[in-house]
């Protein structure tokens, strides 16, 4: 019969061997071409080592993560904070608008936030499983007996949200035409981050297209002459990648669509008809992708 000494040294020798042989595998595991991740480093080890062979890696795969998606919250830094951080919405990152700007991390990049909504891109949808959300601080607008105001982004906050995007695009090779704007994947019920927001700044940094304003310029005359018809203009919307109804008509759901291309690129004018320079624009765009 084993005494109590005994009894523990001998449990002790095996604990003792197993962390031996489970750090022997994690050495071997961090050599392996693809990392198995898991939250409990010893099972995703011990999985490896006894079942599963990471040691072929296949050619067709790509990264989670494909979209990056901006909004503005409509309500102040502290509030931001707290309903993003305790309620049912949130965010991935949360950039301040107070000096200096501050930015936050609220969900880890590999797990999901919940800021997308019904959304959808180019035949994706429930965006939220493939994208990284960023939140920025900003009130949104303001209707007054003048009409509707929009408030600015301070220009520190907008350096901030571009050196975020522009890391976060590195590191997952997303691609320029899938770092878009909460009215861009949810036209029928969002339309942040608003016309204030300046796409323009990204699009010199290199981070999102742009319609080139010769090339525009060029198309635009031919568009003034003949404007095309609503059936186009839906074609050319969802060949973008916007979530459009293909009905011929000029319904409320197009319209919608249309505000969130022209908030976006012609913020000058976003009324959500069709017009020569808007088919210019989308026109360029399109073959500016084409010619990648
Ligand atoms: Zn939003």
């Amino acid at each position: 019969m084993m005494n109590k000494t005994s009894l523990s040294f001998s449990l002790y020798s095996g604990i003792a061997a197993l962390s031996l042989l489970i750090s022997g595998c994690a050495t071997n595991a961090s050599r392996a071409p693809v990392e198995t991740r898991s939250d409990n480093p010893a099972i995703s080890v011990a999985v490896n080592e006894k079942a599963i062979d990471s040691s072929i890696s296949a050619k067709s795969q790509e990264e989670r993560v494909q979209f990056i998606i901006l909004h503005y919250t409509a309500i102040d830094q502290p509030t931001s904070l707290r309903v993003l951080s305790q309620k049912e919405v949130s965010a991935h990152y949360l950039v301040g608008d107070e000096d200096p700007v501050k930015v936050w991390q609220l969900v880890p990049e590999n797990r999901m936030s919940y800021h997308a909504g019904l959304s959808e891109w180019k035949g994706y949808s429930r965006l939220n499983a493939s994208s990284i959300g960023i939140e920025i601080v900003n009130l949104g607008f303001k209707d007054t007996p003048e009409g509707r105001v929009y408030f600015p982004f301070p220009q520190a906050q907008i350096d901030r949200v571009i050196q975020l995007v522009r890391d976060i695009s590195a590191r997952y090779q997303i691609r320029p035409e899938y770092i878009l704007g909460h009215s861009d994947i949810a036209p029928q019920r969002k339309s942040d981050p608003g016309p204030m927001f300046p796409w323009k700044q990204l699009a010199d940094a290199g981070l999102i297209p742009w319609p080139n304003a010769d090339e525009v310029a060029l198309r635009q005359p031919a568009y003034e002459v003949q404007l095309p018809d609503v059936k186009w203009f839906q074609q050319k919307l969802a060949q973008y990648g916007y979530g459009v109804p293909q009905t011929g008509m000029l319904d409320e759901a197009t319209r919608s669509v249309l505000v969130a291309f022209q908030t976006k690129y012609r913020p000058a004018k976003f009324d959500g008809m069709p017009d020569a320079e808007t088919a210019a624009m989308l026109d360029t765009l399109l073959a500016s992708l084409k010619a990648k």
